[in-house]
């Protein structure tokens, strides 16, 4: 194991039985309180940003925008936030995804993207891959490219990554 990959696993706490009996949450408030492990991993993903080529960083509400905006700015390109449905003021375009019980929607500014960009996805962590699909059905829908997603960490038994293969056509799949 690499020394950055054990910096962040080490600030990464688990938190049984929240937010529901049966949940394993990933709580990353100690790497983000921690200077160093921020750093080691906002560097770590912009390198991903600027290996791909990406013209924009979409980050997911919540904690993609905590983990995107550095990575941007790093990067030297723009954030844009895709978030929960009703909360961005302008004209949105929005996608719904299916949940275990019921459904969400997600939006983006429409003015946002465009068919010159080549976007990479970051968010804290990969589950059922359903957030993410949505986000790059809608990035798609908006005319831009899809550059990758780019997450901290991956619930392989969730099987996400198989999830958004056939979404993501081609595109790489990071997860630190
Ligand atoms: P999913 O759409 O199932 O891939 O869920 C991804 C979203 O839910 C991400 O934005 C994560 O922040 C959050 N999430 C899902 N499962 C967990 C978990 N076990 N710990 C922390 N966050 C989670």
């Amino acid at each position: 194991m690499t020394e950055i990959r054990e910096l962040l696993l080490s600030r990464i706490r688990d938190v049984a039985d929240y937010p529901e009996p049966g949940v394993m949450f990933k709580d990353i408030t100690p790497l983000l309180a921690d200077p160093a492990a921020f750093t080691a991993l906002t560097d770590a993903l912009a390198e991903i940003a600027e290996g791909t080529g990406a013209t924009k960083v979409v980050g997911l509400e919540a904690r993609g925008f905590i983990l995107g905006a550095p990575v941007a700015v790093r990067a030297g390109i723009g954030f844009i936030p895709v978030r929960k449905a009703g909360k961005l003021p302008g004209a949105t375009l929005a996608q719904a995804y299916d949940l275990e019980y019921g459904s969400a929607e997600i939006e983006v500014h429409a003015e946002d993207l465009t068919a010159e960009d080549r976007v990479l996805v970051v968010d804290d962590v990969l589950a059922t891959g359903g957030t993410a699909e949505a986000s790059v059905q809608l990035i798609r829908r908006a005319g831009a490219e899809v550059a990758g997603l780019a997450v901290l960490m991956e619930l392989g038994f969730l099987s996400g990554r198989a999830r958004l293969e056939p979404a993501l056509n081609g595109a790489p799949l990071d997860a630190l």
